[in-house]
C-alpha cells in the first residue's frame, strides 16, 4: 500500500527523515505531495520573495523526483481536506511529514494527526528542520525553556552534534504514483496573486549543495575558515548564503553541521577553528529562536518583555517609507535596504544596523520592520526574523541588545564597510564620493558636492534625523516605558 509524504518546508530528497521512513515503510510506493494553503499564502506576512523561492524549489523537487521515476503531486486547499481526499484517491495507509514548530503549523498538524489516528491510518511525524527540537532542551534543574542564548548554546552543542551523525540517504528509486492521480501544475507567482520585483538566487537542492560546497572549499579565500572576521564585512561574500535553503529545506541542517564538524577534525589554525566554531554558533541561534517562539508564541505579536510594548513609538509613515526605499540619508542603512529590495536578501550585520536604525533612531515599532522584512526576504522566517527584530528592539530578554546600547550608523559603517565598497555597490549616487565622506556624505563641502554631481538633498537625501538627537530621544522613550534609570 502506498504512503503519503507531505512536503512543507523540507523541499529536498537527501537526508529527509519523513521521506526516508516513508520509502522504508512502503518499499518506495510513496506519494509525494505539496499543498498550497491560502491561510499561509494570504496571511499578510508571506511575500513574493518567499513564495517565489517556494515555487522554484518545488519545480526543482519535481524534477528531482522525476529522475527517480516519480513526480510531485500538487494540491491547493485546506491541508486536512486535501489530505483526506488524497488518502481516498490513493488508498494510502498513512501520512509521513517532518515537524514544524510554528503555532499555525502545530494546530494544523495536530488536526491531521487526530483524523489519521481516528481513521485507523498511520501518522508519522519526524524531527528534521532543526538540530535540537524545542522540547529537547530545557534548563537543567527546573526544566524550563531557555531565555538566555549563552546558557542554551552550552548544552546545545552535544545534542546537535549527535544529530549530525545521523544523516539518511536520498532514495535511489521510487514507485511512480498512478498515472491518473491528478496534480495541479506548479502555479506562477501571478497565479497566486504576487508580483516579484527582486532577483532570486539559483534555487533547488543542487544549488544548495553547491553553496554548501563552495563555503566549505578550503581553496577559496572566503571559506568558512575565514568566517569569524569575514562575516562582519557586508562587501565580502564571507557568509554561506544558505539561509534561503535552510528556510525551505533544500538542504538539511544536519548535513550543514556535519560538514562543519568534519572540518574540525582536520588540522586547523586557531583562527580557522574559530571560523568554524562561530559558524556553528549561528546554527544554534536558529534553533534558539525556534524554541523561543515555540515556548512563547505570543512573541509573534508582542514584545517578549511586555514593558517594551509601552514604548510610545512615533510611527511616522513618511519616515517608514524612506527607510523601506533606502532613502534615509544614512548610506549604510540605505545600501542595506536597497540590497534587500533588489536581491531579497541582506547581510546580517546590515540587518542589525538597519533594524536598529528603524526602531531606535526613527522610533518605529519593530513590528513594522519585521513585517516589511517578512515580505521582502527570500529567507523570511518568522522565528529568525522575529528574533532579529526583538533583538534590535531590546525586547526579547537578556540576550537582546540592551535598550541603552544604540548602534551609531556612522561608526558601524566605518567599522564594517571601511572603504565604502558595499555602500557604492548599492547606492550608485555615492559612487564617486571619496572615502573620507562616504559614511556621512552630508559633511562634504558644497563645492565638492557640486563638482561630484552629488548634492545632498538633491541627488542623495539629507539625513532623516540627526543620530545624536535621535539617540537621546530613543533613550527617553525607552526609559519612560521601562520606568527604570538608564545604565550607560
Ligand atoms: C533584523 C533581522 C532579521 C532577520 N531575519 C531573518 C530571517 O527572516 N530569516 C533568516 O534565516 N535569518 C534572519 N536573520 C538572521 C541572519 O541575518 C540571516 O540568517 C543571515 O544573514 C543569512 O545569511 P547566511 O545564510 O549567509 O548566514 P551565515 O552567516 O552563513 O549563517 C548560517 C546560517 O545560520 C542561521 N543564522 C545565522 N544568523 C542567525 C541569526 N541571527 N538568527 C537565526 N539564525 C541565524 C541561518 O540559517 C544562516 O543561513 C535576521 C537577522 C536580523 C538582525
Amino acid at each position: 500500500m502506498p504512503v503519503i509524504c507531505w512536503f512543507r518546508r523540507d523541499l529536498r530528497l537527501a537526508d529527509h527523515r519523513a521521506l526516508h521512513a516513508a520509502v522504508a515503510a512502503s518499499a518506495g510506493e510513496v506519494i509525494p505531495v505539496f499543498i498550497f494553503d491560502d491561510a499561509i499564502l494570504h496571511d499578510g506576512y508571506v511575500g513574493a520573495a518567499l513564495t517565489g523561492v517556494t515555487l522554484a524549489m518545488l519545480t526543482a523537487l519535481d524534477h528531482d523526483l522525476r529522475q527517480l521515476g516519480s513526480r510531485l503531486i500538487v494540491r491547493h486547499g485546506q491541508p486536512l481536506a486535501e489530505l483526506q481526499a488524497l488518502v481516498r484517491e490513493t488508498q494510502a495507509s498513512g501520512v509521513y511529514w517532518n515537524r514544524d514548530y510554528l503555532p499555525y503549523a502545530i494546530k494544523r498538524d495536530t488536526a491531521v494527526k487526530l483524523w489519521l489516528r481516528q481513521a485507523g491510518l498511520q501518522a508519522h511525524s519526524f524531527h528534521d528542520s532543526v538540530l535540537v527540537e524545542p522540547e529537547g532542551l530545557k534548563t537543567k534543574g527546573q526544566q524550563k525553556p531557555y531565555l538566555v542564548f549563552g546558557s542554551y548554546v552550552k548544552r546545545w552543542s552535544e545534542l546537535a552534534y549527535a544529530q549530525a551523525e545521523q544523516l539518511v540517504p536520498a532514495p535511489t528509486k521510487l514507485v511512480p504514483p498512478d498515472a491518473d492521480l491528478s496534480s495541479l501544475p506548479i502555479p506562477s507567482l501571478a497565479d497566486l496573486g504576487f508580483e516579484l520585483q527582486q532577483t532570486l538566487p539559483t534555487l533547488g537542492e543542487a544549488a544548495a549543495q553547491q553553496r554548501l560546497s563552495q563555503f566549505f572549499d578550503r581553496r577559496r579565500s572566503l571559506s568558512v575558515l575565514k568566517y569569524d572576521d569575514a562575516r562582519e564585512l557586508p562587501a565580502e561574500a564571507g557568509t554561506s548564503q544558505l539561509s534561503v535553503d535552510l528556510r525551505m529545506g533544500s538542504i538539511s541542517i544536519r548535513q550543514c553541521l556535519q560538514r562543519a564538524v568534519d572540518l574540525l577534525t582536520e588540522p586547523l589554525s586557531a583562527e580557522q577553528r574559530q571560523g568554524v566554531d562561530t559558524w556553528i554558533k549561528e546554527l544554534a541561534w536558529r534553533d534558539y529562536y525556534t524554541q523561543l517562539i515555540y515556548h512563547n508564541p505570543q512573541m509573534l505579536k508582542q514584545s517578549l518583555d511586555p514593558r517594551y510594548d509601552q514604548i510610545e513609538w512615533r510611527n511616522d509613515p513618511a519616515e517608514f517609507s524612506a527607510w523601506q526605499q533606502g532613502q534615509t540619508g544614512y548610506p549604510i542603512v540605505d545600501a542595506g535596504q536597497r540590497q534587500l529590495n533588489q536581491m531579497a536578501w541582506m547581510h546580517n550585520r546590515v540587518r542589525m544596523i538597519s533594524a536598529s536604525f528603524l526602531v531606535k533612531d526613527l522610533l518605529i515599532d519593530w513590528r513594522w520592520g519585521e513585517r516589511y522584512f517578512m515580505q521582502q526576504l527570500c529567507d523570511a522566517d518568522p522565528t529568525a526574523n522575529n528574533g532579529g527584530w526583538q533583538w534590535a528592539a531590546g525586547s526579547s530578554g537578556p540576550s537582546a541588545q540592551p535598550y541603552f546600547r544604540i548602534f551609531n550608523p556612522i561608526a558601524q559603517s566605518k567599522k564594517h564597510d571601511p572603504h565604502g565598497t558595499y555602500i557604492r555597490r548599492f547606492v550608485p549616487e555615492l559612487a564617486n564620493v571619496p572615502n573620507r565622506y562616504i559614511h556621512e556624505p552630508w559633511t562634504m563641502p558644497q563645492t565638492l558636492q557640486e563638482h561630484l554631481g552629488c548634492v545632498i538633498g538633491r541627488d542623495y537625501p539629507a539625513p532623516l534625523v540627526d543620530h545624536g538627537f535621535a539617540r537621546e530621544r530613543a533613550l527617553a522613550a525607552y526609559r519612560e516605558a521601562l520606568q527604570q534609570p538608564a545604565e550607560e
